[in-house]
């Protein structure tokens, strides 16, 4: 859509390639007749040979008799002599043999310049192939009145040859009507001839038209109400019979036009060369086009005598470094023609400045097919198919030529070639940037730091396109291989990827038709997917994972070059006319540019770690002992504080007892705090949460947290890894933190009273390890003092945002603003919907900076990931105690701090008790209604806790026995113990993992855990609900609660399946 509104507006089809060759072939010669159009009454154009078609005797005699030392004229007045009967009019009625004709004529030459004439030779090189070759402007025009559904009649006076045959150097088939003097017996001027040529054509005098160069001819035909046309010369003849005719007759090179203003070169200076580079046969005049659409190396079109040619020249003016070569494109053509690959005949590469002033080369001009269009309108979806594999299998030869046989190893540098491509593109771009493009600068720092590890070095063309291959015109396959000038040796997937860009632009684009609007399967093209498993194939190589990096290196290439056309149409050098409307295009191709980016990063993310499976050379010990780390492992023990406070760090300590002294301090704080100040606040600031209130924070829990951070239990979750001075948080390792997360995650109201809630928590980490000074001072210390909450919005309703690459939000640069569109939801600390219209943000309020939203991400692969899993851990706990509770009698009611937490909700106070048959279920959490979990240590309601019946597995009794010998409870008891026990190691060995390998290293354990935790909890809870039967939906226990949260948890931190999937492939990367 936006690219439709973007490009339609647009109505300059312009064109920015390096080099432009739009050279489509024409028909072949009688290959397809038109109707006429009638736009004259003729019907028939008869031509004279020699002097029409092919050069006149007299003309070739000239040039003979100088290298012959033969007076001038000699042999034009020997032939005229005699008139009628002279030899040469009876040669030419076939009434003369060659040897006596040649017997005659060198007597009379003899007689006339009074020396001996070898007029063998002049009758060798009139009849030879380099001489008698029809003029291509005729040819051409013979074919255009032919199309024109017209007659051609060829009428010559000739003659018999020594072989026997007549002396016709021309193509038949080009002609309705052939008439010979020699075989007719009669020649021109005599009227017979010409009335024979009518009558074999079927036409009347005035439907035709006669050519010849001698005006004894032209008489004679005129009288006989012929239309004449007197030729001195080819070029002009054909002019003037498109003025009698009312048509053009000059096949018109497609794509080229009069040379611009601008673009001149001196045609005298060029022609003297051409002229002695072709030899002294060339003659006529220069004809010179230009291809219309070269905004990089000028490009020309030139016709002299028979030769067509293509001369490519650097731009005038200051150029950019090392750009234009045109005698790179000369060599490696030449080198690439000796290893067989398909390019156009190169014939001279001039560097004298002096002649055109510019280098230049010349090479054949190559007539066939350019699809210009790449979804091939007209052709079968079969035909499609083949031009492509044909593009891809030429691609590949190019890619196999050894580089070393043909001399092209010093071709360019070998090794490194993406990174300097890319820093060369970003110096071209920097060199001709006009302004800042927001997303030119993001590619520029993300490219260099995600370079991929290079395969190979070969021949890399550098703008492999189906536009640049010239077909065969009834064959797919590829005539020649087109614009060289940004060939190297390099990384051959760039060529690969360069292939490809039609695939993802529209095709209303207006520099290259795309086809990222087409169906490619009905058209039978293959997809960018396809095309490039069929180089692989074709090469040998297995697939490629990466191909989002090239086609971000792609178009950025791209940009980098059309702001270089902008450029340069700004200072007037520019080839075309229409270049300033660029400035919409490079905006566009950066944007897909750092789409691809997005993707490969994303790709990145997916596949971390992307190194090998870590050797488990790490030990389960349950004491608060130091391991030695092994070699390359990260290690603390560089900090400067070797006390016992860090005594834990590198060690699994998989139970609270093996904490080193002070967090197992830290612990046991922790651990009363919950049970003196949260277990007893739970009931109130759950009935808070109910209330209309529910949006102001609940002045309980600011006491709380103001308790909190008074006993210095505040801000634990910050690692000490990111704040090794302890300069925000508590500093403890992630193993440290694992077990105080448990016992948070055991009061949904736990982690917001120790400043220890998500998102915050992330968002935190984020901001002291990317923020700047001015940022952590707005927002990281309000964030740290529990004075304001923050949020993190991804998710969007419109598209499955468990794939983060469909995120549709959009950001962009405005007025030195950044303005964010876009439609977000589920976003947690009320889980808000939000509509982003037009939200114009501060730029310094980018973290970090424009598109390294990726390094964010990785950086922060690590705590947040272990906190929702040891909290879902703490609250299964806390499940199974309720589960397995005895008895009221169990419970020390009067002294505070010693429950039990699982038990600390079960009871209800008679006062307090909301209506019996509350109405939880998972859906009701949100809103849970106003009713107890009454914690017994409450002052003043211990008397009615005890007169309180207990639910509980051992005195509840169902058909006959109580509920804890049902075999069913035991076995779920004993398997919810296990499952918790499994969960909890493997969290702790991922906590572990990322103290002493590092958050990459763990990235497998943390997909596990996000696996295993809350499907574990989830069914744990769930259990413990089934034990206490519909008691266990109500809200008067935390069991429904919990058992949405476990299940939330189950998408809202990444669908299980997502993780289940990243397991896998990290599983399967490691087969043997
Ligand atoms: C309580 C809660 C809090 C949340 N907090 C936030 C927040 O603060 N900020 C925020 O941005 N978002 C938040 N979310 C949203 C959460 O991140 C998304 O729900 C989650 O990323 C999934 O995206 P989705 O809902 O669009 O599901 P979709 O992407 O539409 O996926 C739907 C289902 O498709 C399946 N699926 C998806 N991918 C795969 C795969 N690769 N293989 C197989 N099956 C697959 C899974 O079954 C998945 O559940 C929260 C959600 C909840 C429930």
């Amino acid at each position: 859509m936006y690219t439709r509104r973007l490009f339609q507006s647009s109505h300059h089809q312009w064109a920015w390639r390096a080099a432009f060759w739009k050279h489509i072939w024409c028909r072949p010669q009688g290959a397809h007749r038109r109707t006429h159009s009638r736009s004259s009454n003729y019907r028939a154009v008869i031509f004279d040979m020699g002097g029409v078609l092919i050069p006149s005797p007299g003309r070739v005699a000239t040039e003979w008799e100088v290298q012959n030392h033969v007076p001038s004229g000699t042999i034009l007045k020997a032939l005229i002599a005699g008139g009628e009967n002279g030899p040469w009019m009876k040669f030419m009625r076939g009434a003369i043999t060659v040897e006596d004709f040649l017997q005659e004529f060198r007597r009379l030459c003899s007689e006339m310049s009074k020396t001996s004439v070898p007029v063998d030779s002049f009758f060798s090189l009139l009849t030879c192939e380099q001489v008698a070759k029809p003029f291509p402007v005729m040819t051409e025009a013979i074919t255009q009145i032919r199309a024109k559904g017209l007659q051609t009649a060829v009428l010559s006076n000739n003659f018999y040859l020594p072989n026997g045959k007549s002396f016709l150097p021309l193509d038949r088939k080009q002609f309705d009507v052939v008439v010979e003097s020699c075989i007719e017996g009669v020649c021109k001027p005599d009227p017979r001839i010409y009335k024979l040529c009518l009558e074999r054509l079927g036409v009347q005098p005035s439907e035709s038209i006669f050519l010849d160069d001698l005006t004894p001819n032209l008489k004679a035909a005129a009288s006989l109400g012929i239309h004449i046309l007197k030729v001195n010369d080819p070029e002009t003849a054909v002019k003037e019979l498109e003025t009698l005719l009312g048509f053009a007759l000059r096949i018109v090179v497609p794509n080229t036009r009069p040379v611009r203003k601008t673009m001149e070169i001196p045609k005298d200076s060029l022609e003297k060369y051409l002229k002695d580079m072709l030899g002294s046969q060339t003659t006529g005049p220069l004809e010179l086009f230009q291809f219309d659409h070269g905004q990089s190396n000028p490009t020309y079109y030139i016709r002299l005598a028979n030769h067509q040619l293509v001369l490519r020249k650097k731009p005038p003016g200051k150029l950019l470094p090392s750009a234009h070569a045109v005698e790179r494109e000369f060599r490696i053509m030449k080198a690439l023609a000796n290893a067989g690959v398909p390019v156009p005949k190169v014939l001279d590469l001039c560097e004298d400045s002096s002649i055109i002033g510019t280098p230049f080369y010349l090479m054949e001009y190559c007539p066939g097919l350019i699809y210009k269009d790449p979804s091939l309108p007209g052709l079968e979806p079969s035909q499609r198919q083949a031009i492509y594999t044909a593009m891809n299998s030429v691609l590949c030869k190019i890619h196999s030529v050894d580089i070393k046989a043909v001399g092209l190893e010093n071709y360019g540098k070998q090794g490194d070639y993406i990174s300097r491509q890319v820093q060369t593109w970003i110096k071209q771009y920097r060199a001709s940037e006009t302004s800042t493009n927001p997303a030119m600068e993001r590619l520029i720092e993300w490219l260099p730091l995600h370079i991929p590890e290079e395969q190979k070095t070969t021949v890399v063309h550098g703008d492999f396109r189906l536009d640049n291959l010239i077909f065969h015109p009834e064959k797919t396959e590829v005539l020649a291989v087109l614009d060289w000038e940004l060939s190297t040796l390099g990384d051959p997937l760039v060529d690969v990827a360069f292939s490809c860009l039609a695939h993802y632009l529209p095709s209303d684009f207006p520099i290259l038709r795309g086809l990222s609007d087409c169906d490619l399967t009905q058209l039978g093209i293959p997809t960018a997917e396809e095309y490039f498993r069929m180089y692989c194939l074709h090469m040998g190589l297995p697939p490629i994972e990466n191909w989002n990096f090239y086609m971000a290196f792609s178009f950025f290439r791209v940009a980098a070059i059309l702001q270089g056309v902008y450029k340069r149409s700004l200072t007037g050098q520019a080839s075309s006319a229409t270049a300033k409307q660029s400035g919409k295009v490079i905006e566009f191709t950066s944007n897909l540019a750092w789409d691809f980016a997005v993707k490969e990063g994303f790709r990145i993310f997916k596949k971390m770690p992307a190194t090998k499976l870590l050797k488990r050379s790490y030990h389960t010990w349950a004491s608060p002992q130091c391991l030695l780390n092994a070699t390359g492992m990260r290690s603390y023990i560089s900090f400067p504080d070797t006390s016992r406070a860090n005594a834990s760090k590198g060690a699994l300590v998989i139970s609270p007892e093996g904490l080193s002294q002070p967090v197992r301090e830290q612990y046991c704080r922790l651990k009363r705090f919950m049970e003196q100040h949260v277990y007893p606040a739970e009931w109130e600031l759950q009935r808070h949460q109910a209330s209309v209130k529910r949006w102001t924070p609940s002045p309980l829990l600011e006491d709380l947290k103001e308790k909190a951070k008074a006993e210095g239990l505040w801000n634990l979750f910050l690692p000490l890894e990111i704040d090794p001075e302890k300069k925000y948080g508590a500093g403890l390792t992630n193993v440290e933190y694992a077990h105080l997360c448990e016992l948070m995650g055991m009061s949904p109201y736990a982690p917001e009273i120790f400043n220890c809630s998500a998102p915050d928590t992330g968002n935190m980490e984020l901001l002291v390890r990317y923020g700047t000074e001015e940022q952590k001072a707005r927002w990281l210390m309000p964030l740290l003092e529990g004075k304001t909450r923050s949020c993190f919005a991804m998710t969007e309703p419109q598209v499955a945002s468990s794939d983060a690459t469909n995120i549709e939000s959009s950001i962009r640069e405005e007025n030195g603003l950044y303005v964010i569109n876009g439609h977000k939801w589920w976003i947690s600390g009320g889980h808000g919907e939000v509509l982003f219209d037009h939200v114009r943000v501060p730029k310094e309020n980018m973290v970090l900076g424009p598109g390294r939203g990726f390094e964010i991400a990785q950086g922060r692969l690590g705590p947040g990931r272990i906190h929702h899993c040891m909290r879902l851990i703490g609250c299964s706990e806390r499940a199974l105690a309720l589960m397995k509770a005895r008895s009221p009698m169990q419970i020390k009611v009067g002294r505070k701090g010693a429950l039990a937490p699982g038990l600390s909700s079960r009871w209800r106070s008679g006062r307090q008790r909301a209506p019996a048959a509350s109405t939880p279920c998972l859906a009701a959490i949100p809103a849970l209604p106003a009713q107890t979990w009454l914690n017994c240590q409450v002052e003043g309601f211990l008397g009615v806790v005890c007169t309180v019946p207990v639910l509980t597995v051992k005195s509840r009794v169902a058909f006959g026995k109580p509920l804890v010998e049902q075999g069913t409870l035991l076995a779920d008891i004993a398997q919810s113990r296990v499952e918790i026990e499994q969960a909890r190691l493997l969290v702790l060995k991922a906590a572990h993992l990322m103290d002493v390998a590092g958050n990459k290293a763990a990235a497998l354990d943390i997909a596990m855990i996000k696996m295993v935790a809350p499907s574990m909890a989830y069914r744990v809870i769930d259990r413990a609900i089934q034990a206490f039967g519909a008691a266990g939906l109500s809200s008067d226990y935390p069991l429904a609660q919990f058992s949405a949260g476990a299940r939330a948890l189950r998408f809202a931190d990444g669908p299980d399946e997502v993780h289940r999937a990243a397991v896998a492939k990290m599983e399967l990367k490691h087969c043997p």
